[in-house]
């Protein structure tokens, strides 16, 4: 089994948050969570999901609120 990258920074995971399959370390979901909108570092963080979304399995384009 891979080691789960987080998507933010790259670094390798503890299973400690795993969306989808993908990770996002909770210093990158802080980070990304006080990132206002406003700030040009919200732009990257904005194409860093986008990315994250494309790589989801398609089956999850289903809207379903949990
Ligand atoms: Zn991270």
């Amino acid at each position: 089994m891979d080691t789960p990258l987080c998507f933010g920074c790259g670094k390798a995971a503890q299973d400690d948050f795993i969306l989808c399959g993908q990770y996002l370390c909770p210093e990158c979901e802080l980070e990304m969570i006080k990132t206002d909108m406003a700030n040009p570092k919200y732009q990257e963080w904005l194409k860093l999901w986008r990315e994250f979304w494309d790589k989801l399995p398609s089956e999850s384009e289903e809207n379903e609120d949990i």
